[in-house]
């Protein structure tokens, strides 16, 4: 059927939508930027704060234009005086309520509203009302939350709702009402996975990963400490946004120069490990084609699904593959190989893992790999030990990773995008059970989409497989899988919409990019970029891959393999 269009004007201007458009949406169109709080893009729309709030005809007051639909001949205007002075009034109204400690906030100069106060020129303090201190969050090791910051926005509620989570929500009534977990238990006591979308939802510093950046400078300071750094694939992709770059521009060789110029022993290369996840998953994964056990398996290497599987679905357990994910395969690496050839006391190892995630610092706490990774800290906390040090980012040169964590193929870079570990995997898996499949671009599960699906005849074996991103995906599939109504070999599951790219520890941008620039395609189109450029793209051809097996662990899946790099999982209590 075709779309009705219709024709309205914008401050004047004609703008001509499809029905069902909302006025903020419309506006855009019209180049016109109606300031958001509570809205979102692809999150949150529960039309409440009132910050968008403009004047249109059909209407006897004002209208929150991220839910109003546009109809045929409207005229809207986004500033006139009303708007202005009803917007001031709600900024006010919000700021009596909030703690102002921009000083020490990790989003002062990047809080919605901080740049909204300035632009309306409210007065901070024209209401003074009671004081109402809740208590700092920091049950877990990845997420704080500070409710006396909060705006009561909803974002990060609708975010852990689209991940079908529901950890958090509204708790009280009117001037008491909060954001917390059921019955106002801490969010480690939730069933809270770890993911981070809450955080990067958030406009404000109401929400932060649990900082590990003072543990990180006091290691680099101790003479007596090796302190290594090893940055995940993604972050090359988005830590310029942190300095202004436009988003997706890879910015991998100023990172390792100024990752070297905060201080560490050695700046190492994650998709090495990537490389090495995918030769011991493509090898479990040809074993479990061929003696035909327990299938479908799905991926490891994120810990967010892991938690969600261990707590949701336990009995999904033995299809999760055994492998560690490449952070702590890295950190296990470094423990046992690296430390051995280089006759490093592993006691005085230090292991920075820089990565995209929150859910990556409560995988290092994990109990039975306690060991592997001493601290993990967000790009975001990267860009700001950059910052602190005083390091000019844009203007550094471009610098190479240290030897022997250097050189990785494409395969291991697009682990950052969603279906990148599934394309890696059948790289090297097809090649494993038919030296002649030559094919290096599976188009089928590239792209944002959440959830793809594809099927290959490789030596005789029909293999089917998906690539998810979010969770809500993943439960769906699950559920489909467990009624009999879906059958696959092989299933790659990345929390986060979109996978790393877009996960909760990387940078937070402003609204205005967020609403309008699509995030999670720029950033994983530099990682394709880098694959197609690269002379190794299959992770079975890397000559580092080589090296480690021939020097170390004899081959994929060794009992030497599996005692360092791969894990074990267990049910969590259902809470
Ligand atoms: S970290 Fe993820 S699961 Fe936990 S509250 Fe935030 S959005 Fe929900
Ligand atoms: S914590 Fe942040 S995202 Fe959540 S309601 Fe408060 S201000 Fe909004
Ligand atoms: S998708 Fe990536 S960033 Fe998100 S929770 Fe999983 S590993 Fe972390």
């Amino acid at each position: 059927m075709e779309t009705k269009m219709i024709n309205l004007k914008i401050n004047g201007i004609p703008v001509t939508v499809p029905e069902g458009t909302t006025i903020l949406q419309a506006a855009r169109q019209a180049h016109i930027e109606i300031p958001t709080l509570c809205y979102l893009k692809d999150v949150s729309n529960v039309g409440s704060c009132r910050m968008c709030v403009v004047e249109t005809t059909g209407a006897r007051g004002l209208v929150a234009a991220c839910v109003y639909p546009v109809a045929e001949g409207m005229e809207v205007r986004t500033n006139t005086e009303k708007c202005r002075q009803s917007r001031k009034m709600t900024l006010e109204l919000i700021l009596s309520k909030h703690k102002k400690k921009c000083l020490s906030c990790e989003r002062n100069h990047n809080c919605e509203l901080q740049k909204l106060s300035l632009g309306y020129s409210v007065d901070e303090d024209r209401f003074k009302g009671e004081d109402y201190v809740l208590p700092i969050d920091t049950s877990t090791p990845y997420v704080v939350r500070d409710n006396d910051k909060c705006i009561n926005c909803m974002r990060c509620v609708e975010a852990c709702n689209k991940q079908s989570i529901h950890a958090i929500g509204p708790i009280q009534r009117g001037f008491y009402v909060h954001i917390g977990s059921a019955f106002d238990r801490p969010l480690a006591e939730s069933p809270c996975v770890g993911c981070g979308q809450c955080v990067v939802a958030c406009p404000v510093g109401a929400l932060s990963e649990r900082s590990d950046i003072d543990k990180v400078w006091a290691a680099i300071s101790d003479p007596s400490k090796k302190v290594v750094f090893f940055t995940a694939p993604s972050v090359r992709a988005t830590l310029g946004e942190a300095f202004d770059l436009p988003v997706g521009t890879n910015v991998e060789g100023k990172m390792i120069a100024a990752i070297r110029r905060l201080g560490p022993d050695a700046v190492f290369n994650m998709d090495v490990t990537a490389d090495l996840t995918i030769m011991e998953e493509a090898s479990e994964l040809i074993n479990r084609i061929r003696t035909n056990k327990i299938m479908p398996m799905f991926t490891s290497c994120c810990p967010a699904w892991i938690k969600f599987v261990e707590q949701s679905y336990p009995e999904m357990i033995p299809h999760l593959s055994t492998c560690k994910s490449p952070q702590q395969m890295f950190g296990a690496l470094l423990k046992s190989y690296w430390c051995e050839k280089n006759g490093v006391e592993p006691k005085s190892r230090f292991v920075v893992s820089v990565i995209p995630c929150t859910s990556k610092k409560y995988e290092c706490s994990r109990e039975e790999m306690k060991n592997d990774v001493d601290v993990a800290i967000t790009t975001r906390e990267l860009a700001r030990m950059i910052k602190t040090a005083g390091i000019k980012f844009t203007e550094l040169p471009d610098e190479e990773f240290d030897n022997p964590f250097a050189a990785a193929s494409g395969a291991g870079t697009i682990f950052g995008a969603t279906g990148g570990v599934m394309e890696a995997a059948l790289r090297t898996a097809a090649h494993m059970l038919d030296g002649d499949f030559e094919v290096l671009d599976f188009f089928a599960v590239r792209g944002s989409s959440p959830v793809k699906e594809a099927t290959y005849l490789v030596a005789g074996h029909t293999i089917r497989v998906a690539a998810i991103s979010g969770l809500a995906n993943a439960r769906k599939v699950i559920e489909q899988i467990c009624n009999g109504k879906n059958k696959y070999d092989f299933i790659e599951v990345m929390a986060c919409p979109g996978g790393c790219v877009n996960g909760g520890g990387q940078p937070t941008l402003s609204d205005s990019i967020r609403n309008t620039v699509e995030l999670k395609e720029a950033r994983a189109k530099a990682l394709y970029a880098s694959d197609d450029r690269s002379d190794l793209r299959r992770s079975s051809d890397s000559p580092v891959m080589d090296v480690i097996y021939d020097d170390y662990f004899g081959f994929p899946n060794s009992h030497k393999a599996h005692e360092i790099l791969h894990t074990a999982y267990w049910a969590h209590k259902k809470i």
